[in-house]
This record gives C-alpha cells, sequence and structure tokens, in this order.
C-alpha cells in the first residue's frame, strides 16, 4: 500500500525521522487555520499518491494565513496526472540550503536491502541515475545485521554530501533504515532531504510503500486506506479481499493467478476486445469468493460480458461452478458470462454448471474461444 506523503511522515516521527511540523487540511479554510497555528511562512502541498507534484504547480510557499487560503483555493481540486487533490498538507517552511535523497528497499535478486543515496535531490532520480550514474550510491545491507553505523557514514561519505550534513545525514539515515525495517516497508524514499541553513537535516518529502503481508503486526495501519481516495468499487473488491484494478474496457475479466488473468487480458485484446478490469481471485477461491467477484463486477456500469477463466490448481473447478450458479440464483446478472474451466475437477465443474438453466451462461471449450465469445457478445450488446 502507498502512503500520502504525511502519512509516510506520520510514521517517520513515530520512529524519530526528523520532519517539519505540519497538519492536514481539505478546505481552504482548515488551510488558514492550519497556517496560523504553525505560524510564519508554510508550504502548502497537495496530498495525492503521485509523485512531481512541484513541478505540476501542487506545492506553494504562503508567507501568512490569507496566502494559505488562497493557495490551498488553487490546489484543491486539481488534476495531478489524472489524481484530483482533496486534501493538502501545511507545512512550516523549511529554509533549504542543500537538496538530496535517499532510500532504502529490497533488493530480491541480491536477498538483501538495498540503501540509495545522491547529493543531487529535489529531482527526478531515474533521470539522474540515467545520466549521472556515479551520483546514485548504492549499497546492499544485509538484512540479519541492519545498517551499522560505518555503513551508514560509508553512504554519506561516497554520496559526498555537504560535509556540515555529515552527522545529522547519517543520524537520519540510522532512522530511515528502523523505520523501513519495523514497518515492513516495501520502500521508504525521501526525495528531497534537506540541509537547512540552520544546520539541520530533514526529510522533506516521504514515500513509503508498505508490505501489507506485514499488517498483522500493525493492527492500526489498514486505518491509512480509509485516508485514500479509492474508488467505491475498488474498495468494495478490497474489502472482500480480491485484487481489482479497474480497466477502460467493457469485458469484465475474473480469473485465478494474476498470471492467467494478465494472458486473459491478452488474448482479449488480441481478437479485438478491451478488458474493463483486471480481477483475480486468487489461488483456492472458493464458491463465494466467485459470487463476490461476480458481484462486483455489476457495480461498473461499463462491463457489457464477463470472462471467466478458470485454470484450477488448488483452485477447484467444482467450487467455482458453484460459485457461478450460485450467482445465477441470487443476483439478477446483467450480461452473458462466457465460462472456460479448465484443470482440477473441471469435469465436475461444467456438470454443475450444465444445471444453470439460461442462456447467459456461454460454455468455451479453450481460452481463445472463451475471448472470442465475450468480445463478439460485448460489440453486439
Ligand atoms: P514532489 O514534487 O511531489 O516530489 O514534492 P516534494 O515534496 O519533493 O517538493 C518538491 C520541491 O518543492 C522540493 O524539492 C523543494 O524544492 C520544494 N519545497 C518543498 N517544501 C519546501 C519548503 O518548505 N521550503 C522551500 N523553500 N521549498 C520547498
Ligand atoms: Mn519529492
Amino acid at each position: 500500500m502507498d502512503l500520502l506523503e504525511y502519512q509516510g511522515k506520520s510514521l517517520f516521527a513515530r520512529i524519530g525521522v526528523p520532519v517539519p511540523d505540519g497538519r492536514v487540511a481539505a478546505t481552504p479554510e482548515e488551510a488558514r487555520d492550519a497556517a496560523a497555528e504553525l505560524g510564519g511562512t508554510v508550504v502548502v502541498k497537495a496530498q495525492v499518491q503521485v509523485g512531481g507534484r512541484g513541478k505540476a504547480g501542487g506545492i506553494k510557499l504562503a508567507a501568512n494565513p490569507e496566502e494559505a487560503y488562497a493557495r490551498a483555493e488553487e490546489i484543491l481540486g486539481m488534476n495531478i496526472k489524472g489524481h484530483v487533490v482533496k486534501k493538502l498538507w501545511i507545512e512550516k517552511a523549511s529554509n533549504i540550503k542543500a537538496e538530496y535523497y535517499a532510500s532504502f528497499t529490497l533488493d530480491r535478486s541480491a536477498k538483501k536491502h538495498l540503501g540509495m543515496i545522491s547529493a543531487k535531490g529535489g529531482m527526478d532520480i531515474e533521470q539522474v541515475a540515467a545520466e549521472e550514474p556515479e551520483a546514485v550510491v548504492k549499497v546492499h545491507i544485509d538484512p540479519v545485521i541492519g545498517l551499522p553505523n560505518w555503513q551508514a557514514t560509508e553512504m554519506v561519505y561516497r554520496a559526498k554530501l555537504d560535509p556540515e550534513a555529515a552527522r545529522g545525514a547519517i543520524k537520519l539515515l540510522k532512522k530511515l533504515y528502523q523505520a523501513f525495517v519495523e514497518f515492513d516497508c516495501d520502500l521508504v524514499e525521501v526525495n528531497p532531504l534537506i540541509l537547512t541553513e540552520e544546520g539541520d537535516v530533514v526529510a522533506l518529502d516521504s514515500k513509503v510503500a508498505l508490505d501489507e503481508n506485514g499488517f498483522f503486526r500493525h493492527p492500526d495501519f489498514p486505518n491509512f486506506a480509509m485516508e485514500h481516495d479509492i474508488p467505491p468499487v475498488e474498495r468494495m473488491a478490497k474489502d472482500r479481499g480480491l485484487n481489482f484494478i479497474k480497466l477502460d474496457g467493457d469485458v469484465g475479466i475474473i480469473g485465478n493467478g494474476a498470471g492467467l488473468v494478465m494472458s486473459t487480458l491478452d488474448v482479449v485484446s488480441l481478437v479485438g476486445g478491451k478488458a474493463a478490469n483486471f480481477l483475480d481471485v486468487g489461488g483456492g477461491a472458493g464458491a463465494d469468493t466467485i459470487t463476490n467477484a461476480l458481484e462486483i463486477l455489476m457495480q461498473d456500469p461499463q462491463v457489457k460480458t464477463v470472462l471467466i477463466n478458470i485454470f484450477g490448481g488448488i483452485t477447484r473447478g467444482d467450487l467455482v461452478a458453484q460459485g457461478i450458479v450460485e450467482a445465477f440464483r441470487r443476483l439478477d446478472l446483467p450480461w452473458p458470462i462466457v465460462v472456460r474451466l479448465d484443470g482440477t475437477n473441471a469435469e465436475e465443474g461444467r456438470r454443475i454448471l450444465g444445471e444453470v438453466q439460461s442462456e447467459k451462461l456461454i460454455p468455451a471449450a479453450t481460452m481463445r474461444e472463451a475471448a472470442e465469445k465475450a468480445v463478439r457478445l460485448a460489440e453486439v450488446s
């Protein structure tokens, strides 16, 4: 789960990574009040789950509460790369002397954590890495040992940060790594990490991706999602434990396993159609899961046909079929459903499906045949 900047900073603050003081605001009035409370110049920052807000005009300075009100009015409702701004983070402005970059992530192939640091911060790090690879220092960290002082020191010196930033940067890196590990993150990124005129080293931005597999250790983390602006259908799918992504075509796709669902999207596109979504019911889906999945697709008015593509391994064809039968019994399904069932207990599944007395249920023997039928039906409906 990707956190918004202010959420990431709240985690940083919990563990002692220095961040400027700030407040969340959803209206110009709240922004004005926040600025008055914080005092002095503030920065009004759009809270959207996408980078490059600065360049897009989503980050502006305000010298007093009235200016904060005006800047908030400008930024709220702004569309930044497809994300509409509904929330702001009002933060005490910093006096920036230098901007750096730092991050921790996983390097799966090395089976280690990867720390990155650069004296070239505040800009697109991918671009820095492409144009000046030597400007981005990378170190592998043994997850069993953690980040020792010597290694944090090495990072800072090799990246050639300003000497006066060294002490603060080493301390911040250690805290940032601690946050990365303790909060079970896939990524913590700070761009820019700044040196202030006063000599402090502070995280001015935050990008935090939490590993949801670690949520059992952090019972409060699912609450972060409540503050995200997720479309109702996606929220419903999430609540029911399904992986759902909305796309812009008209063929609803349900499959078991991300790989199979992706292949199904490809085959639908190969035969001239466009998928309305990606819905992975995962491995070992039972009857309820399938009924749930169909119920979710009913919320999408763009769907014209549905293609259920199951290749059973752990997932059992008979259970999938029961789920489809149950959906036909309980829901008023508005579209034709093409079903391709293969693998474990597929024969039994097809026998169960044979009991459904509806011309809306269309069997298909292969993935290609299923895709063709679903796409043709979408064209005529
Ligand atoms: P991003 O563009 O989405 O990555 O947003 P950032 O939080 O990284 O902000 C972009 C840029 O805005 C930073 O690199 C800074 O140059 C500038 N900025 C952000 N906060 C402050 C601040 O408190 N004072 C000043 N002077 N500039 C700021
Ligand atoms: Mn940034």
